[in-house]
């Protein structure tokens, strides 16, 4: 099976993009999460969907999909390789419909989910968008447990000062 459609630059990042893991824009959204002060799972596999992030103490979850494979409505959503066009729409409408089932069964089972999308990570404000649907740090019932496992790890970049 070979589409050769992409340059070998591209195609390693569309292999990480198939793989659904560990895609730039998720690991951004990761490091912005972490900057900000939560604790958080990665691709928890017993919930709907493997979450990217999953942020237990707050029931929520936040997905971060790439826009070509999610079939984002947008530009770079849109924008299909021509020669096997069938290929990856039929591929991008199975991705799309997994989402749409995975958010229901989230929410019926009381999680919150947050999705971002890869063009929205250069134009828009995250931290404030993440920050608004998780709420501030540490003012969520976390067990004593959570706080001080977070307590021992320290924080990168935020010294008191
Ligand atoms: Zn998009």
């Amino acid at each position: 099976m070979s589409h050769d459609v992409f340059t070998p630059d591209k195609r390693s990042a569309v292999m990480a993009a198939v793989k659904g893991k560990n895609t730039k824009p998720e690991i951004q959204v990761r490091k912005l999460a972490h900057a900000l002060g939560y604790r958080f799972r990665l691709h928890r596999r017993d919930l709907p969907g493997s979450p990217d992030l999953v942020f237990p103490g707050r029931r929520a979850v936040i997905f971060v999909h790439g826009c070509f494979w999610h079939g984002h409505d947008c530009r770079r959503g849109a924008r299909a390789p021509k020669t096997t066009a069938a290929y990856w729409r039929d591929k991008i409408a199975r991705n799309k419909a997994r989402d749409a089932h995975a958010l229901a069964a989230l929410e019926s089972q009381g999680w919150r989910a947050l999705t971002l999308w890869e063009c929205e990570l250069k134009r828009e404000d995250f931290a404030g968008r993440i920050g608004a649907f998780l709420g501030r740090t540490g003012e969520t019932a976390l067990s004593k447990r959570q706080v001080g496992l977070s307590q021992k790890k320290p924080r990168p970049g935020r010294t008191a000062r």
